[in-house]
């Protein structure tokens, strides 16, 4: 762990493993951090906050475009790291890093720009100033899907805008979150600024973000579930919070669309991660009489993707992160098959060969989707692509707004007008228009409904660890 400028095993000296899912085999130990480790990280953030608060932007900005520089020299490292800790392939796990680093470089910049405002009062003799000031000390979360983006993404507007933090990784992925905090010790962030507590159980770490009063801001990146049970806790002691939770897509494509282009952006994002990506597609809407058409183009597809471990050359599709996600999927398309779904491809645990102790899920596509079935309302975070039949009597956008999540949609499409319609009346964060990845540090991300609230990267991103101060001036 480090904490306060230091690396440090937990103070009762427990660890626990972290596993490499494509074969099952325990990559390393990590400290295993306790409530005191916790406390300690806490106050050590509180004591770095006054200074680090205090430094002009231009100062807080070098240290974030430094540990950028870093970390684009780390990449091939990280990546790697990334790879044997979560599964994905090395190529997407070289992306990651490089959209992690983007919000370094991004965040670097906006630090320059925190604007107050002057505004006209009706009094003569009165003027307002309003000043943005950093919020405290953040508490953040991060899930194990985007091992190394989601700290950035996080960390980086925090300390632009002259916040400290305590960082608490996902348990599947502490080794990313050490290789970014070796980054920012290299950067040579001051002691207490960055914090990182590693831990198997996260419940305690979530108890103090939730209750210690130092804590000023919660961030969480993860479930639903967890997200709204500290959202619950948070609102009782007045903490701000920001949360990017759960999603469940829908993917239109209009009858005016090409087959062939949709069905290779969908296999695209849908595949993305092994399907472990909030921003997945979860349904996947096709006019009946272009259904055929457009299985048969992504069904070829989905089969020339290999599955194995990211490792190896040409694998596509990494492992599930582990037995519990298997056991998600397998339960959704044995419960889509027996209400009547019919199964094109897939449907079943890889354990072939070198395959045997990691955690592979068949890349599957399932046609005939009903309301009916699970996968129409549960996120599935795994490789199933779930096809739905619509009319042209239904309303395909009303069908894509009925769930309780608001993350991401897509639509396909050549009319301008259907597009603008869609982008218009879709109940989502971000909606990519003939385009399967809207996302940039550049562009807010987040989530409406279930899917949380705040938005990430972008200048919005800023706000998040930003508070509004009122002057009203008598003069
Ligand atoms: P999860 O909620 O179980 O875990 C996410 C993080 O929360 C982990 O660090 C975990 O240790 C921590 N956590 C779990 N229980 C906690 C508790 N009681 N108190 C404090 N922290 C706790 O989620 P997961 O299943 O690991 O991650 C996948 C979920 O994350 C999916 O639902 C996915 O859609 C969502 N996600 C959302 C985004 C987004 O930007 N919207 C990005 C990635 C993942």
């Amino acid at each position: 762990m480090f904490i306060d400028g230091e690396w440090k095993e937990a103070e009762n000296n427990a660890k626990f493993d972290v596993f490499n899912p494509a074969t099952g085999e325990v990559l390393a130990q990590v400290p295993d951090g306790s409530d005191k480790d916790i406390s300690l990280a806490i106050e050590a953030a509180d004591r770095a906050f006054s200074s680090w608060s205090s430094l002009t932007a231009y100062q807080r900005s070098h240290y974030l475009y430094t540990a950028w520089k870093i970390m684009l020299d780390k990449k091939e490292d990280l990546a790697r790291i990334m790879t044997q800790e979560q599964g994905k392939p090395l190529a997407a796990a070289r992306n990651e890093v490089q959209y992690g680093a983007d919000f370094l470089l991004w965040f670097a910049e906006e630090a320059k720009r925190v604007y107050g405002q002057t505004i006209p009062s009706a009094r003569p003799d009165q003027r307002f100033i309003v000043l943005k000031q950093p919020v405290g000390v953040v508490g953040a979360i991060t899930p194990w899907n985007y091992p190394v983006s989601m700290i950035t993404r996080k960390l980086a507007p925090a300390l632009a805008a002259g916040c400290t933090v305590v960082l608490k990784p996902a348990e599947a992925t502490p080794l990313c979150a050490m290789e970014m905090f070796k980054i920012f010790e290299q950067a040579q962030l001051p002691p207490g600024v960055v914090n990182l507590v590693t831990t198997l159980d996260p419940k305690p770490v979530g108890a103090q973000f939730v209750s210690n009063p130092i804590i000023r801001k919660l961030t969480f990146t993860g479930s639903t579930r967890v997200g709204k049970m500290l959202a619950q806790e948070a609102a009782a002691n007045m903490k701000r919070i920001s949360l990017e939770l759960g999603g469940h897509a829908p993917f239109i494509v209009y009858d005016d669309a090409d087959p062939v282009h949709a069905a290779k952006g969908a296999v695209l994002v849908k595949f993305l991660n092994t399907g472990q990506a909030c921003i997945s597609p979860n349904r996947i809407f096709v006019p009946r009489h272009m259904v055929d058409a457009f299985t048969k183009e992504f069904t070829l597809r989905v089969n020339a993707m290999k599955p194995g471990n990211g490792m190896d050359k040409d694998v596509r599709i990494g492992p599930l992160v582990g037995p519990d996600a298997v056991s998600k999927v397998e339960n959704q398309v044995k419960d889509a098959l027996e209400k009547g779904a019919h199964l094109i491809t897939g449907g079943k645990r890889l354990t072939d060969g070198p395959l045997e102790k990691g955690y592979f899920y068949a890349p599957t596509v399932l046609t005939h989707v009903t309301k009916e079935m699970l996968i129409y309302r549960e996120e599935t975070f795994g490789p199933v692509a779930a096809i739905i039949a619509y009319d042209p009597e239904d309303d395909v956008i009303e069908m894509a707004n009925d769930t309780v999540y608001g993350l991401a949609a897509y639509v396909y499409t050549k009319s301008t007008t259907r597009a603008m319609t869609a982008f218009e009346r879709l109940k989502f964060g971000i909606i990519g228009i003939n385009d399967i990845n809207p996302t940039s540090a550049a562009a807010p991300f987040g989530g409406m409904k279930d899917s949380g609230m705040g938005r990430e990267g972008s200048k919005e991103g800023i706000n998040e660890y930003l508070e509004t101060k009122l002057g009203g001036f008598s003069i």
